[in-house]
């Protein structure tokens, strides 16, 4: 089943490749928080609708209320999607930019079945690694003096 989500992910991430942007746009916005060179190799896409995937079985694994909830992004690997209206919402792209992390420290099988246990045991908006990404996206919008995300999200992960 995590073979399948992620052979997904790739050909998502493959169909939308030439429409990403990269986030080194937030160089500037984000300076103190995310590295140059981590933005320079993140990317966003933004797009009508979030593609997720919804194969038959990931009902059955109780993810029904995660794959019908209305997002306004969600991240694969070093790339997000957000919804078109939110591109200069800065917190959501903050936010996603947590997601890539994690998956870089966990890589992309761990960081799957990692998610889905956590939504299945605590819900979407209490899973830890949720949990992690709101608290920092709303430490970030408070206007707080920068801390290194990497290395914060390195030692909570
Ligand atoms: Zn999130």
């Amino acid at each position: 089943m995590l073979d399948n989500i992620e052979k997904w992910i790739d050909e998502t991430l493959e169909k939308y490749s030439s429409q990403r942007v990269s986030c080194k746009l937030f160089a500037e916005s984000f300076k103190g928080f995310y590295p140059e060179e981590f933005l320079n190799s993140s990317y966003f896409v933004v797009v009508d609708e979030i593609p997720k995937p919804n194969f038959p079985e990931l009902y059955d694994m109780g993810l029904t209320d995660f794959i019908e909830m209305d997002v306004d992004g969600i991240t694969y690997k070093s790339t997000y999607f957000i919804k078109k209206g939110f591109e200069s919402n800065h917190r959501l792209h903050f936010h996603e930019l947590v997601h890539v992390l994690q998956w870089q420290l966990l890589g992309g099988k761990a960081f799957i079945e990692r998610y889905i246990q956590e939504i299945n045991i605590h819900g979407y908006r209490n899973a830890p690694l949720e949990e992690m990404a709101y608290g920092l996206d709303s430490y970030f919008a408070a206007g707080n003096k920068p801390v290194n995300v990497p290395a914060f999200v390195q030692m909570k992960i």
